[in-house]
């Protein structure tokens, strides 16, 4: 026997819809490129990805079709997608952090038709379009007024080429599993892969991130999504913001300390997203300055663990809750999120913060499990760890053009390439990316746990920990560290500081201090860079 309830297709032009027709008037307010603060509203937003999917059609892009951005957070990259995926083609976020290379390869193996282009990188384009021979037409992503002189092909001003449409235009149909999106993962090892989110996914995935134990977003808040969209979908915030009708900031290119700050209080911002990396400069900044929040509740902190000082910092001296957030480009991207659960009784100060530094809970529509090398199931008592694997309903089955082959197990899991351990009550916890754990006389060492622990250090910015060869322990850990501006602490204070908090047999056996750490284009420690920078390096 069948259901016998509608059709209705989860297609990502109803969240705007929804969103137009709910909160009409709520703001999208965007720091542009330009410089000035840009206000507009969700009715606006849908009215002219209206016009961007008529263009479109007129342009010739038919459902299917790749339509790539290169842009930051602002209203006018947010309208381009739903006016993609409403004209049934598929957005393309590049990432502009990615290598000159890496964007070329990527382009051309999305064959891309179109390319929405910011003010920042038209000059890097005007460099590259020989070799995107597949895009017919690049769109800046700005007025007449700013449009620079430029040799792009076919250039045009974005608020010209809309100019050219009136919005009669219907949302093209189309069946609910369309792709919708496509992201690149960064590609630590060889060639980006692409993954391909549908509309269904991203609805689903959306509906997903709004409720409490998720990003409990409401709408009475407003939500400064600092992910930027090319890093997964801004963690959702581009589909589930104007699903939950919350006020959007978007912050454009700035995103220092001083200038995140300016926005969270100027349009009393209550729900935030980024990386580690972005909140180490915001609380740096009001360290410095002695600045207070006076509207933020709630942060999320993922895509690289986050420290547990960093948890200590928001929720302890700025009375701000953490959800640290764990994820991946190919789960669309959350995978879990910290929460505590009344099964763990009353929690201590220490104990809460443990907590809360974990990876966190599955939400529903996301299964894992730990196994062996052999794919046996490993136990969840929060002390044995094992490669992480997931399955859901976003999350990715096999990558654009089948590139790596088959990435299900027979169970239909996806391996993560991450180790981690579960805990009876279902909290994960990342170990470490499994290239990057380090392996001393045949364990293993988690390198997070110590980065961890070392920006806990009060003259410590930023630090990362690699395996150096060892003759006897195989490997040994490496910390290196960046001092806080002004400060010179010293490798026995710094040793001194972490003795009795790990295991002995986790202590570096040397400290470095260096001026710079290099990230990846999503914000994470290129840990392959460092450890090709000290590959001559011997351990005292
Ligand atoms: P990339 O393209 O750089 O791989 P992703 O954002 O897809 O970008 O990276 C996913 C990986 O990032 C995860 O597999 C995990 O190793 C790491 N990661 C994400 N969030 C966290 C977190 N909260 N703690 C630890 N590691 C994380």
């Amino acid at each position: 026997m069948q259901g016998m309830m509608q059709d209705w297709p989860l297609l990502i032009h109803r969240v705007i819809d929804h969103a137009a027709i709910q909160h009409g008037a709520r703001e999208v307010v965007t720091r542009s490129i330009e410089g000035p603060i840009h206000r507009t509203t969700y009715a606006e937003i849908r009215n002219r990805a209206l016009k961007v999917a008529q263009r479109l059609a007129r342009e010739g892009i038919r459902p299917g079709d790749r339509v790539a951005t290169l842009a930051w957070n602002t209203a006018r990259h947010l309208e381009t997608w739903y006016g993609i995926t409403g004209a049934g083609a598929v957005y393309h976020t590049i990432n502009p952090r990615l290598f000159e290379e890496q964007i070329v390869y990527i382009a051309n193996h999305a064959e891309d038709k179109l390319l929405f282009v910011d003010l920042t990188f038209v000059a890097t384009i005007e460099k590259l379009q020989d070799r995107l021979p597949t895009i017919t037409r690049f769109i800046v992503l700005t007025d007449a007024a700013h449009m620079p002189q430029t040799r792009l092909r076919g250039a045009v001003a974005y608020e010209d080429w809309l100019a050219e449409a009136d919005g009669d235009f219907s949302w093209v149909a189309l069946e609910e599993t369309a792709a919708a999106g496509m992201c690149y993962t960064s590609g630590t090892t060889g060639n980006p892969k692409g993954v391909v989110y549908s509309h269904r996914s991203n609805v689903l995935h959306a509906m997903m991130c709004v409720t409490p134990d998720a990003f409990n977003l409401s709408v009475n808040d407003c939500v400064l999504p600092i992910v930027p969209l090319f890093h997964a979908n801004s963690w959702s915030l581009a589909f589930s913001g104007p699903m939950s009708g919350a006020k959007m900031v978007m912050p454009g290119m700035k995103l220092d300390g001083a200038s995140v700050y300016e926005l969270l209080e100027s349009e009393q911002v209550t729900v935030t997203a980024a990386v580690p990396t972005v909140w180490l400069m915001l609380l740096q900044h009001m360290e410095k300055t002695g600045l207070r929040l006076s509207s933020l509740k709630h942060v999320l902190i993922g895509g690289s663990a986050c420290p547990r000082a960093m948890i200590d910092a928001f929720e302890n001296q700025y009375g701000v809750s953490v959800a640290h957030a764990w994820g991946m480009t190919e789960m669309s991207p959350v995978g879990s999120i910290s929460s505590i659960k009344p099964d763990y009784g009353a929690l201590a100060h220490d104990a809460l913060l443990d907590l809360k530094a974990k990876q966190g809970s599955a939400p529903f529509g996301v299964e894992m499990k730990i196994t062996d090398d052999a794919d046996n199931p490993l136990p969840w008592d929060g002390k044995t760890f094992g490669r992480l694997k997931v399955r859901g309903m976003a999350v990715a089955s096999a990558y654009f053009r089948g590139e790596g082959g088959e990435i299900l197990d027979a169970d239909g899991f996806f391996d993560t390439g991450d180790v981690a351990t579960i805990d009876p009550y279902g909290a994960m916890q990342i170990t470490d990316r499994a290239k990057d754990v380090i392996k001393s006389g045949g364990e293993w060492i988690s390198s997070i746990d110590i980065e961890n622990l070392a920006v806990g250090h009060p003259d410590v910015a930023e630090a990362a920990v690699i395996g150096i060869s060892h003759p006897k322990w195989d490997e040994r850990p490496l910390l290196i560290i960046i001092p806080k501006e002004g400060r010179s602490p010293t490798r026995a204070d710094i040793l001194d500081f972490m003795q009795g908090k790990i295991a002995k047999w986790w202590m570096p056996d040397d400290v470095v201090f260096v001026d710079a750490i290099p990230h990846t284009a999503t914000g994470k420690i290129q840990k392959m860079q460092l450890r090709e920078q000290f590959g001559a390096y011997r351990l005292p």
